[in-house]
């Protein structure tokens, strides 16, 4: 799961994302599995219910899910027709599962903002209108070729010309494609295109130490605004987190402390990421680990034993689930076997968020 860090100039991207590399060091030495990018940042997604599931099954280690940042910097008004970075910045955003706008909230008189004054929904809508631009110009290039390919019958082309076509409708409209139902034969159809304004998105509001929990007008404006569109609010302070960030980890509990927080909002950042893209969590419990693993809503039992090695969703057999409070009830899986709380469960199953599970393979 990848999220692109986006946003105006000088608006604490570049604060925010040192924030969450700050301590890259320890993490790309507790996450051996995942290769890390100079301009890719990676961040625990916490979940209180593996410390729940170690009372019971104490392991050598705990792996929580993890969140991949990719910084994506720059872009500016006319981004789509190739200002700034323009295009770089574009094929960066096709990549990313979601979008993290980090939108300018404090006030700061040395700091200069780009428009000359600062503006969340102004900033929100300068990236918004260059996302649905780049998408125009994805889907009118795309059009006369599904077309062509229409008319000598091919089904796929047909259906493709029909979905492009909806698409430009609703972006006419000036609505990002967010907002768009689209049935999943449809999705499936479009998901090649990468479109942008179809991503979720999440928007960061940068704000100041006085306003940690965004009561301020700014951040009110924000969230007005993102719950018309559909999309989440998190507000954190990034010059504050970074200088959290930098602490060694037995101070960083006291400056949260004195700053009101009880957790640094980059964990709190990292949640709503998770639920915006719709995932959940399943776990794995051993001696050796406890561990989350990522499943999008949906997903069956084949396709989370996936996640963990591609080799084993061809090879699933069944998987044997239980749930936390069939171990908070009977402290051992043992017990749960026992007491006929173990499911055994076959190709068909959609997994459910939290289950604990035992995938059996070839
Ligand atoms: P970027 O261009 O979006 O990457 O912005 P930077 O992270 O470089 O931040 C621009 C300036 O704003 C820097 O001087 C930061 O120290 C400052 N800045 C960032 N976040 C905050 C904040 O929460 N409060 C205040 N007062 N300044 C901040």
């Amino acid at each position: 799961m990848e999220a692109g860090i986006v946003g105006l100039p000088n608006v604490g991207k570049s604060t925010l994302f040192n924030a969450l590399t700050q301590s890259k060091n320890a993490q790309s030495a507790n996450y051996p599995f995942c290769t890390i990018e100079p301009n890719e940042g990676i961040v625990p997604v916490p979940d209180e219910r593996l410390a729940r599931i170690c009372k019971y099954i104490p392991p050598q280690k705990t792996v929580p899910a993890i969140l991949k940042l990719v910084d994506i910097a720059g872009i500016v008004k006319g981004a789509s027709k190739g200002e700034g970075k323009g295009n770089a910045f574009l094929s960066h955003i096709r990549e990313v599962d979601a979008i993290l706008q980090v939108v300018r909230c404090f006030d700061d008189p040395n700091i200069i903002h780009v428009a000359g004054k600062v503006d969340p929904l102004s900033d929100i809508e300068v990236v918004e209108i260059e996302l649905m631009l780049a998408d125009m110009q994805t889907l009118d290039t795309a059009l006369p070729k599904a077309e062509r390919a229409a008319k000598s019958g091919d089904k796929e082309a047909i259906a493709r010309a029909e979905v492009i076509r909806k698409c430009q409708a609703h972006l006419a409209t000036d609505q990002p494609l967010r907002k768009l139902k689209l049935n999943p034969t449809e999705q499936k159809v479009i998901s090649s295109f990468g479109l942008m304004s179809m991503k979720p998105i999440l928007y960061v509001t940068n704000v100041d130490e006085t306003d940690l929990e965004g009561k301020g007008p700014m951040v009110q404006q924000v969230r007005a605004f993102a719950e018309k569109v559909g999309a989440e609010v998190i507000p954190v302070c990034a010059k504050l987190e970074a200088e959290i960030a930098e602490l060694e980890p037995a101070d960083r509990q006291e400056m949260l402390n004195a700053s009101g927080l009880t957790e640094p909002s980059l964990a709190g950042l990292a949640r709503a990421a998770y639920r915006a893209l719709g995932f959940q969590s399943y776990f794995t419990a051993g001696e050796k680990e406890v561990r989350a693993w990522t499943v999008p809503v949906g997903a069956t039992a084949p396709q989370a034993a996936g996640v963990i090695h591609t080799d084993f969703e061809k090879g699933f057999i069944r998987v044997e689930v239980y749930g936390l409070d069939d171990l908070e009830t009977h402290k051992n899986e043992k017990a749960i076997r026992a007491a006929g709380k173990l499911r055994v469960e076959g190709k068909a199953y959609v997994m459910q968020d939290g289950d604990i599970c035992h995938f059996l393979f070839n």
